[in-house]
């Protein structure tokens, strides 16, 4: 199998070129900054991804390289309520569109729909699947039911189980008015 290594090194030019897709998986813990984001040393998280490169004819028929790439990873975040770990699906589904040099990004970037990458012979796809889970974190992760509200809800059947028991009170003025 290849190592992470192998994916920081990516001719982007020749990938789009020859067009073959490439599925790829990585030991979290080669994601420094988006394992930080994890609540425990994701050991056993594993991050996958999906690239595949493609030329494409822009608007003045140059064939230009583009990259379509989607990835995810299954990892623990904080619970937003109750912060205790709660296994969140972090993926996203993107395109880019190669640029020969940092200007040119610059140049384009305004007028462009498309999300467009500086080309270079040693591309690192690695650091852009990182950043892209990075981006698609969610801003406030929570339990669909967290943990905690089991307890909290069983606590409450107690309560109204006991609110609907007849007060002590209310018989005494019960009887109260009885006597009249
Ligand atoms: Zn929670």
């Amino acid at each position: 199998m290849a190592t992470s290594n192998s994916y920081r090194k990516l001719s982007m030019a020749a990938f789009a070129v020859e067009a073959v897709p490439l599925l790829g998986q990585a030991p979290l813990s080669d994601l420094p900054r988006l394992s930080d984001e994890a609540v425990r040393a994701a050991s056993d998280c594993t991050v996958h991804f999906h690239a595949l490169g493609s030329m494409r004819t822009d608007a003045s028929g140059i064939a230009v390289p583009w990259l379509a790439l989607q990835g995810r990873v299954e990892m623990d975040l904080v619970c937003q309520r109750c912060l205790e770990p709660v296994s969140t699906l972090v993926h996203f589904d993107r395109e880019f569109r190669f640029v020969e040099s940092e200007e040119a990004a610059l140049a384009q970037d305004e007028d462009s729909e498309e999300d467009l990458l500086v080309s270079s012979p040693q591309f690192d796809l690695l650091e852009l699947v990182e950043d892209e889970l990075l981006m698609a974190l969610p801003v406030s992760p929570k339990h669909e039911k967290c943990p905690g509200d089991l307890k909290l809800s069983a606590a409450d059947a107690d309560f109204e189980a006991a609110s609907e028991r007849p007060s002590p009170f209310a018989k005494l003025a019960q009887l109260k008015a009885s006597k009249g």
